[in-house]
């Protein structure tokens, strides 16, 4: 059987779990949370989230990215067209990891450069080697970059892939 075939068979067997189905596009926890593609940080596993409870952006590294603002504000403007307030409650949160595959990018500076839309010589201000310092630039890099509503709490968040173990970072 291939890995498709794997795949497909799973969701016929989801299909008759009626949690799955006919849920509201708005996300019941209010929350966005942006985090890397790597496949041992999914939210919905690391974070226990259920279909319907989150929207979540991922990415290389889960940076905060052109890309990443591009794709914010479209989330944004779709909340709006739903109806959403601008001034109710809402979490937005930064997950990044330790043993994240963007270091191993590190001797390729100018594909980096490109990813953050930066000049490869800035690229030490992005920390890419260290996740506890990273979260604290792309915290800084979003704050500065899109107005957030004061209604909306942002928090940023690193896991530690060997221990399971995440750290919620003060901002
Ligand atoms: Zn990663």
């Amino acid at each position: 059987m291939s890995t498709l075939d794997t795949l497909i068979e799973r969701n016929q067997a989801l299909e008759s779990e009626d949690v799955r189905v006919g849920l509201p596009l708005m996300p019941s926890l209010r929350t966005m949370i942006i985090t890397c593609a790597d496949p041992r940080v999914d939210p919905a596993h690391i974070l226990g989230i259920e279909p319907g409870e989150v929207a979540v952006i991922r990415n290389v590294g889960g940076r905060i990215t052109p890309g990443t603002l591009q794709n914010m504000n479209l989330l944004q403007m779709i909340g709006q067209v739903m109806g959403a307030s601008p001034n109710s409650e809402f979490n937005l949160i930064l997950l990044h990891h330790t043993d994240c595959g963007i270091t191993r990018l590190e001797s390729n500076p100018d594909l980096l450069a490109g990813y953050f839309g930066i000049d490869p010589s800035e690229l030490p201000t992005k920390a890419v080697s260290d996740p506890y310092n990273s979260i604290v630039v792309d915290l800084a890099v979003l704050k500065a970059s899109i107005p957030l509503p004061p209604s909306w709490q942002v928090t940023g968040m690193v896991y530690n892939i060997q221990t399971g173990h995440l750290q919620v970072i003060p901002t």
